[in-house]
């Protein structure tokens, strides 16, 4: 049975149990990896040139209506991926792997934009996946994870199911992710961990994942609460990126999306923080230090966190949208309208290819796609999350130092701002 660290627990807890948005929570969270932390070395080649995780959008249809969903600023029309599809998928991934000897093939993601457990043949999906010999992750709203569902993904050997939860109390609940109820969510990640426990099994891991917002970070406690009592392996914190204008207050990042900027510069004096203890004592010091100091570290740890690095192709991921095309992240899979730096911007989709009509290797390996993972892991664009904006920054086709679609430079994923399991 996975049981986290008594020194984990204490740590977090301890975190937890301060006032919630303090600057005790950065650090508790930058330590356990739901915050910003250390860039990861090896910023060219390695495992941006190796194929290591890929997304699959098995559907774009939901049975819930979440204030914070980007489909909230789509037309266009939804749709699922054919089981024959995902097949030639898995004998693609096979053939791969065969190729290179038995190598271990690509994690498979069963996520995107709509909820994968809608999808009539979904657990067919996890099990020709667990068959390849993948690793196999899930990220659901759990409203369809019932006792059923919870024995076949034990009995497949799911590897992880991560939860999307943004609060744990009920009236909250059903405010942001419409059509779903805390209580019904609640008891379906409690039944899969305790029919994992009547089982003996140690898989799936359970994680939790939450979209940081105004009227919702002061849950983040009552999430942790959760995670203990079901022992999860990992809790994800996310800040909101807006789709629509009714999100704009929500946001909790105005002045952290600016610190990155300054990360390393010689602009402004670097202050280094040892690690302390965040109470009543050290709290206001240290909250208006964070407050006014765009250049800190803190026992080491930047909390301006991974700035100009894209987690999804330094990463080697990719992503498979339910149509077959194949993006280079998440946020490329569809159109959608986004609220960046106080300005809107209109981020068109971007595809190299299709696995209905090539395989995923090839599509990998071509040219274009080997050029553009090339540009994201030098990050040579401008700089429009810090900017000022100019109507270049509309959408995401091109920038002012001469790059061309898709341009990166206004994107919160490579910022450390917005983040996905
Ligand atoms: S569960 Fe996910 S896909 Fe469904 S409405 Fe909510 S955010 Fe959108
Ligand atoms: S394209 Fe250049 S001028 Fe325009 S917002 Fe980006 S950095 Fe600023
Ligand atoms: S848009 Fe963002 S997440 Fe996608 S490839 Fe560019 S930097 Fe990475």
């Amino acid at each position: 049975m996975h049981k986290p660290s008594p020194t984990i627990a204490e740590d977090i807890a301890a975190v937890l149990s301060l006032k919630p948005g303090g600057p005790h929570a950065f650090a508790g969270a930058a330590r356990w990896g739901v915050a910003p932390a250390a860039a990861p070395a090896g910023r060219a080649g390695g495992e941006a040139d190796r194929l290591t995780r890929v997304y699959v959008e098995v559907t774009t249809r939901c049975n819930l209506a979440c204030r914070t969903c980007v489909r909230n600023g789509w037309d266009e029309p939804l749709g699922e991926m054919p089981l024959a599809l995902f097949r030639s998928l898995i004998a693609q991934l096979h053939a791969g792997a065969q190729e290179r000897a038995g190598a271990q093939p690509p994690t498979l993601v069963f996520a995107g934009y709509g909820e994968p457990t809608v999808h009539p043949e979904l657990l067919e999906m996890l099990r020709l996946s667990k068959d390849l010999g993948a690793r196999v992750e899930m990220v659901t709203n759990g409203t369809r994870v019932d006792a059923a569902m919870a024995r076949g993904l034990i009995d497949l050997g799911v590897d992880r199911v991560w939860f999307s939860v943004d609060a744990v109390t009920p009236e909250r609940y059903a405010a942001i992710r419409r059509g779903g109820q805390l209580a019904e969510v609640s008891d379906h990640i409690r039944g899969l961990y305790h029919e994992r426990l009547r089982e003996r099994r140690i898989l799936p891991e359970i994680g939790l994942a939450f979209v940081a917002m105004r009227s919702n970070i002061d849950e983040l406690p009552g999430l942790y609460r959760l995670a203990m009592a079901v022992h999860a392996s990992d809790v994800l914190v996310t800040n909101l990126l807006p789709h629509t204008p009714d999100m704009l207050d929500e946001i909790l990042y105005r002045r952290s999306i600016g610190m990155g900027r300054y990360s390393q510069s010689h602009e402004v004096p670097r202050v280094h923080l040892p690690r302390i203890d965040f109470d009543e004592t050290t709290g206001p010091a240290l909250l208006a230090l964070l407050g006014r100091a765009d250049n800190l570290d803190l026992a080491g740890a930047d909390p301006a966190g991974q700035s100009d690095y894209c987690p999804f192709v330094q990463g080697g991921a990719t992503a498979i949208r339910w149509d077959g095309r194949v993006s280079p992240c998440t946020p490329l899979l569809h159109a959608h309208p986004v609220f960046v730096a106080s300005r809107w911007k209109h981020v068109k989709d971007s595809s190299f290819g299709s696995i209905a009509e090539q395989s995923l290797a090839d599509i990998w390996a071509s040219d274009p796609y080997a050029a553009f993972r090339r540009k994201v892991q030098a990050f040579d664009f401008a700089p429009c999350v810090f900017c000022g904006g100019c109507e270049l920054d509309e959408s995401n086709e091109e920038d002012c130092k001469g790059n061309t679609f898709p341009v990166c430079g206004g994107c919160l994923w490579a910022q450390g701002i917005v983040r996905c399991p």
